[in-house]
């Protein structure tokens, strides 16, 4: 297992750039997730680590060793990586064992190998199905103990989930993450999907413009986004007009007073951050409209000048749509200037 270390890597397609002088650093045995929305370049960022594409310029080191520099490409075949396309990609004619075993030399210890790969996912009562006798979960799980039975440098999963339905996603995100911590991996996940990026990953990677504009923690991220992008991509955000007076106070369009002089911006708020009470003399806010999920609402309000906000409350919810309520902000205010 060894760390990933990227350095102003940049790709072209003819004369399309995709890739701009993306820098990334995936520690050994962590799991990063590169999150940007489909078409930003995140399966080209794998396809340059596993070898499928020369870039033009920038560095790819596994550890110390290089892999990639605009003069020299190490063959795919040699840079023993671990990667699981979208759909997984198995092949149908050949069973659950062979699937597992494709990438090994023949003999005693293979067998051994993929023994122990298919007990790692909890296969090994299925090792004489073909593929199509197999659940999507099931078929996912032996995508991946194909690609982990070579003891790869590091693994690239494309996408991986994204052809299983909710409720299977949400069970394997679980299950896949312990065993890729289990076998000791280092691996970079790329999705679309905030979600599982948050619950999956050690160290979120936001990507905008290809460039990975931060790299943290999901709970870093999520509650101090490099900028409004970052903030969407990891969670609803709500982004409120503020001003920001010399003295570095702040105040939005939920403050009950207005500097007449400051900076003009933005700041950023979670809904789960806006906290709703009835003070009648106090109120700055009118329900609009109430959306119900069971265990919490989103509480849609109209400001003052029509500014919209929403509240994220737990059930049980107390208000009604026309009700009029004092909204007030009670998180960090991440200000953003306009210029
Ligand atoms: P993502 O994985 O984020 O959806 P991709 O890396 O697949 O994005 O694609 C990034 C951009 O490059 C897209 O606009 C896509 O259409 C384009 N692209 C991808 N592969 C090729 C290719 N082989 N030739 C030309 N353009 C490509």
């Amino acid at each position: 297992m060894t760390d990933i270390r990227i350095d102003g890597l940049t790709v072209y397609y003819g004369t399309t750039r995709v890739l701009n002088e993306l820098s990334l650093f995936v520690p050994t045995q962590n799991l990063v997730a590169v999150l940007g929305p489909s078409g930003c370049g995140k399966s080209t960022l794998l396809r340059s680590i596993a070898g499928f594409v020369a870039p033009k310029a920038g560095t790819i080191r596994f550890g110390s060793t290089l892999m990639s520099v605009s003069s020299v490409q190490v063959p795919p075949e040699r840079r023993n990586v671990g990667y699981v396309p979208q759909e997984g990609a198995l092949f149908p004619h050949l069973s659950v064992s062979k699937n597992v075993g494709f990438g090994l030399a023949k003999g005693k210890d293979s067998h051994k190998r993929i023994a122990e790969m298919l007990d790692l996912v909890g296969l090994a009562d299925f090792k004489n199905r073909l593929p199509h006798q197999l659940s999507g979960g099931q078929q996912f799980r032996v995508a991946i103990a194909r690609a982990l039975a070579p003891a790869p440098n590091v693994m690239l999963l494309d996408e991986p989930f994204s052809s299983l339905d909710a409720q299977l996603r949400e069970e394997l995100r679980y299950e896949i993450k312990k065993i890729l911590k289990d076998s000791k991996t280092t691996t970079l996940l790329v999705t679309h999907d905030r979600e599982e990026a948050l619950v999956m990953a050690d160290l979120i990677a936001p990507m905008k413009n290809g460039k990975i504009v931060q790299l943290g923690s999901p709970q870093d991220v999520y509650n101090n986004p490099s900028g409004l992008e970052t903030a969407i991509s990891t969670g609803d955000a709500l982004i409120v007009p503020a001003i920001k007076t010399k003295a570095g106070k702040i105040y939005t369009a939920l403050s009950a007073t207005k500097p007449l002089r400051g900076e003009s911006g933005n700041v950023i708020i979670r809904p789960e951050e806006i906290e709703i009470s009835f003070k009648k003399e106090k109120s700055n806010a009118k329900v609009s409209e109430i959306e119900y999920f069971g265990h919490d609402a989103l509480i849609h309000l109209e400001l003052a000048n029509k500014i919209k906000v929403s509240a994220r409350v737990a059930a049980p919810v107390a208000v009604k749509v026309g009700d009029r309520v004092n909204a007030k902000q009670k998180g960090p205010l991440r200000f953003f200037s306009k210029n």
